[in-house]
C-alpha cells in the first residue's frame, strides 16, 4: 500500500505542490527578511560595537587614565600609559585597544567613572591589515568627535537603567 500511495504521491507531483502551495501562503505576508545593507533592523541603545573616547563640551578628553577599564577588561585588550600634567591631572600618553581581542562585553565602559571609553552602536568596520585592529588613542578620540550626537543619544535614551 505504501509504494502505490508513495507512486502516486511522485505521479502526481504532490510534494512539489505542497512546497509551492507554502510559497503561495507566504508570498502575500509580511516579509521577515530586509535587503542589508540598504534596509537595516532597529538597535538597541545598549548595542556594543566599536570602541571611542568621548571629551567634554569644552573639548577636553574626559579620561583621567584611572586604568580600570585596562584592569577590569577580561581579554587584556587594552593597554594604557600614562602622564600626568603640569596642572597636576593625569592623562594618558597611550590608549590602545586590539579589536581582535576585544570580546565587546562592556567592562570597560560600565567601569569607566566618567564615562569615557564608550562601546558606540557601530558595527560596520573592517581592516585590511593585522595591525590595523590596534587601535590608538587619536583614533578613539576621532570616533568619540564623529558620534558624539549618537553616543549621547544613546546613553540618555539607556539613563533611566544605569
Ligand atoms: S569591551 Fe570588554 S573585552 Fe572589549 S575592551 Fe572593553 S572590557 Fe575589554
Ligand atoms: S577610559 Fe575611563 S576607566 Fe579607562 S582609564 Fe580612562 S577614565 Fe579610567
Amino acid at each position: 500500500m505504501n509504494a502505490v500511495s508513495r507512486y502516486f504521491k511522485s505521479l502526481l507531483l504532490l510534494e512539489l505542490w505542497q512546497g509551492l502551495g507554502v510559497t503561495l501562503r507566504y508570498f502575500f505576508r509580511p516579509k521577515f527578511t530586509i535587503n542589508y545593507p540598504e534596509e537595516k533592523t532597529p538597535k538597541s541603545p545598549r548595542f556594543r560595537g566599536l570602541h571611542a573616547l568621548r571629551r567634554y563640551p569644552n573639548g577636553e578628553e574626559r579620561c583621567i587614565a584611572c586604568k580600570l577599564c585596562e584592569a577590569v577588561c577580561p581579554a587584556l585588550a587594552i593597554t594604557i600609559d600614562s602622564t600626568q600634567r603640569e596642572d597636576g591631572t593625569r592623562r594618558t600618553t597611550r590608549y590602545d585597544i586590539d579589536l581582535f581581542k576585544c570580546i565587546y562585553c562592556g567592562f570597560c565602559e560600565e567601569s569607566c567613572p566618567v564615562d569615557s571609553i564608550v562601546l558606540t552602536d557601530v558595527h560596520e568596520f573592517h581592516f585590511e591589515e593585522r595591525e590595523e585592529s590596534v587601535v590608538n588613542k587619536a583614533q578613539l578620540l576621532a570616533l568619540g568627535d564623529r558620534y558624539e550626537e549618537q553616543i549621547a543619544s544613546n546613553r540618555r535614551q539607556d539613563a533611566a537603567y544605569r
